[in-house]
């Protein structure tokens, strides 16, 4: 099966800090695939790459054989991306939210869909909430309801069980399973080795901005238990 993401030598530097030394990596389409690695590791950075929000210094980055420079506007309706952070205008409603993000892909006739996305994620009760009125568990939400808008075949979540209690975990997990079983590829960042293994089918340790390990998962915890595989994970 082809790549749906091929990032090949990409270095990221800001200044004397090397974010990314030199990562390769192909991601295939319909994996679950976690990007696992302690604080710093440049987890963050590859995803922005990825998604066209950091410029690499040198390297190149492909999403469905679309470039992320030279190609973004193909690159970009490839790949739904749910931050790190909560960051909402306070002033709009969840539905303004989502309908924003629909113009932005130029889809003016998303409401059917934006209703779906609402009630697989539990919102429909808060569709014309303010976005300032939600808790933090339910804004991770529509950030994911966001990514999701223009239907993306890939899906980048960047440690999105940050802060969500374990109900909301599950729920959200159950979602993401579905989507990946209608056959999204799913990509997560996380620091934690028993989310990673519990979802993904295939698993990349990054530390200090270069890949140590990669390998299906059951290979990867086998290595890992026989302490063949000697990184610190967290
Ligand atoms: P975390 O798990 O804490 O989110 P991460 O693996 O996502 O970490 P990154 O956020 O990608 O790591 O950061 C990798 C390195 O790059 C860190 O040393 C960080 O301080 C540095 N870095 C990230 N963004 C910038 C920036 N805009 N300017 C300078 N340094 C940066």
């Amino acid at each position: 099966m082809s790549a749906a993401i091929s990032v090949r030598g990409a270095v990221k530097r800001y200044g004397d800090l090397c974010a990314l030394g030199g990562v390769d990596l192909d991601i295939e389409q319909g994996a679950f695939f976690a990007l696992l690695g302690p604080n710093g590791a440049g987890k963050t950075t590859l995803i922005s790459a990825l998604a066209g929000l950091v410029r690499l210094t040198a390297g190149t980055i492909s999403v469905l054989g679309h470039d992320v420079v030279s190609d973004y506007r193909a690159a970009r309706r490839m790949v739904g991306v749910v931050p790190q952070e909560l960051v909402f205008d306070p002033f709009f409603s969840v539905r303004e939210v989502l309908r924003l993000q629909s113009g932005y892909f130029g889809l003016r006739r998303n409401d059917d869909w934006i209703d779906e996305l609402l009630e697989n994620l539990d919102l429909t009760k808060k569709a014309d909430a303010n976005m300032r009125q939600l808790s933090g568990g339910m804004k991770r939400r529509v950030l994911v309801a966001q990514a999701l808008v223009h239907r993306p075949p890939v899906i980048v979540l960047d440690e999105p069980t940050a802060g969500v209690d374990v109900e909301l975990r599950q729920g959200l997990w159950a979602f993401v399973r579905k989507l990946n079983q209608a056959g999204h590829t799913i990509v997560l960042t996380t620091h934690y080795l028993e989310e990673a293994q519990t979802l993904c089918n295939r698993i990349a340790m990054l530390k200090s901005g270069r890949i140590v390990a990669l390998d299906d998962t059951a290979n990867l915890l086998r290595a890992v238990e026989g302490h063949t595989l000697r990184v610190k994970l967290a």
